[in-house]
């Protein structure tokens, strides 16, 4: 079994090995693989297959897109122990949690594969004579950009709706993480796609994103990303009026109100901000604790931080693996000084572990002044932020003071709470009393500055689809 795959393009159904820059496994920074530098002959053909790819797919029944994507799924499950590898040796997290994403893009395939069937469209009540019909049609040719926090599960979640819709897509995935696209792509190239509804490129991700959004046979572009990226490719889909899907960053708050077990409830945060080294858009970040139990909540909280073991992703006891690349290094270094110079604690870690491979451990901040870079800019790493309030509407203040709303969070016994939280919350997903992850069939995005648009749930399949009126006079 190798344990790196060949990191290629795929463009029209076939494989293209192109000269590239090097991919590093961030525990050593050993180089593993090249990734190909798709040139402007590679981006034109990869529209000219997207474009004719829309075509055989769209006119397709939906049953066998979904056989053919129920096909990939299985494929993915086969092979969950080759692509986790994989994954973990160019991203870093623990393999077991690998393997967690891989069957987590399976179930979510999985799902679209079967909700494609039932983009039905409605027949409206008219006067006799006239048949009044509301089509729900595949957008076209969809342009999908994805980030290397999740190699596999983010570009799954693009494709999959995509395909299920009846779209074709061009994938620009991470070139710091290929390996899961390249991993998803074969999936689906041995479960029989038809050439160019899916088709894979890296490259300089600013040029291929200039060059695909304003080509004419691209109608929808979706990104997951940074903030200042996501402004820049709305701008891009906005001068050709074209609709997108903006998955961007979160400063998730956590409320922890005074009638829970301070005890289980921190163990359950440190063990959750820990996944995946904590580069996830939703994951937990400022902790607002009431004052009463703050003191058993923090102490705990740091324990567990302290006691993770971090190492190698592909040592089965590590708990938390490196940072994904050394520019997370490099904020999490920018972020504990200021907060530290602002008179913040650092209760847990604050500093780089060793000098070689990008490992950073998870780092409790608490009293943190808001005007502290970190209370602000999204961490994207092991960074938690843990501070008192008095009541629940300082704390719902405080989680609403930030121009983000991705996903929140809330920890209470109290029904009257958890109302007032759903209430009043500014983002796109509650979770209380949990901090598991989504499900398939629920939609994921933004409020504010976070984006716009959802993934995943009937809402999210609804972007890659068009709705058609049809007035059709009979007699
Ligand atoms: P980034 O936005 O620069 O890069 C994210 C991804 O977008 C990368 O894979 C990159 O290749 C791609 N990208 C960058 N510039 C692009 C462009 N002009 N056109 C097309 N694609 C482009 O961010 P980063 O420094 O790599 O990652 C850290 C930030 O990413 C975090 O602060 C976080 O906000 C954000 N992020 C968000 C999510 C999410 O799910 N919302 C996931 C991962 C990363």
């Amino acid at each position: 079994m190798t344990l790196y795959p060949e990191i290629r393009l795929y463009i029209g159904g076939e494989w293209k090995s192109a000269p590239g820059l090097p991919v590093l496994n961030p525990a050593d920074e050993s180089t593993i693989g090249t990734v190909p530098v798709a040139t402007r002959q590679d981006l034109d053909d990869a529209i000219a297959a997207a474009h004719d790819g829309f075509r055989t797919w769209s006119r397709m029944a939906p049953a066998k897109r979904a056989d053919i994507m129920f096909r990939a799924a299985a494929l993915l499950r086969q092979r969950a122990g080759e692509i986790a590898v994989a994954m973990t040796i160019e991203q870093g997290k623990p393999v077991a949690e690998s393997r967690g994403e891989v069957g987590r893009a399976a179930e979510a395939l999985e799902w679209e594969a079967a909700e494609g069937r039932r983009t039905y469209g409605r027949v409206v009540p008219s006067e006799p004579g006239m048949r009044n019909l509301v089509l729900r049609q595949p957008i076209g040719a969809v342009a999908g950009f994805t980030p290397w926090n999740y190699p596999i599960a983010q570009p799954n979640r693009k494709v999959a709706a995509a395909l299920a819709a009846g779209c074709s897509i061009i994938l620009k995935a991470a070139e710091e993480t290929p390996a899961g696209a390249v991993h998803l792509v074969r999936a689906f190239h041995d479960a029989g796609l038809p050439p160019g509804v899916l088709n894979l490129v890296f490259g300089t991700p600013s040029e291929i994103s200039e060059y695909l959004i304003p080509h004419d046979t691209i109608r929808m572009i979706t990104f997951t990303g940074s903030i200042p990226v996501g402004k820049r490719l709305a701008e891009l889909a906005a001068r050709s009026m074209k609709p997108a899907i903006m998955e961007l960053g979160g400063h998730a708050p956590v409320i922890v109100c005074d009638d829970v077990d301070p005890v289980a409830t921190a163990t359950m945060s440190a063990v959750t901000k820990s996944r995946n080294s904590g580069q996830v858009c939703t994951a937990p970040t400022r902790f607002y604790v009431h004052e009463s139990i703050y003191r058993k909540f923090t102490e705990t909280f740091v324990e567990k931080a302290k006691s993770l073991k971090i190492g190698d992703g592909l040592d089965p006891s590590t708990q938390m693996g490196p940072l994904a690349n050394s520019r997370r290094i490099e904020a999490m270094d920018t972020l504990v000084a200021d907060a530290s110079a602002k008179g913040a604690h650092v209760l847990s870690g604050g500093s780089r572990l060793g000098k070689r491979g990008y490992f950073f451990p998870l780092t409790v901040l608490a009293e943190v002044p808001d005007d502290a870079r970190v209370m602000r800019d999204e961490p994207f790493g092991p960074i938690a932020l843990i501070n008192p309030v008095g009541s629940l509407d300082e704390a719902i203040e405080k989680a609403n003071s930030l121009p983000y709303g991705l996903a929140a969070y809330a920890f209470t016994r109290s029904a009257q709470n958890a109302d007032r939280l759903a209430d009043s919350v500014e983002a796109g997903n509650l979770s209380i009393n949990h901090l598991v992850g989504s499900i398939a069939e629920m939609p994921v995005g933004g409020v504010k500055e976070s984006g716009y648009g959802r993934e995943g749930g009937t809402e999210g399949l609804s972007h890659f689809t068009v709705a058609k009126s049809v007035s059709h006079q009979i007699a």
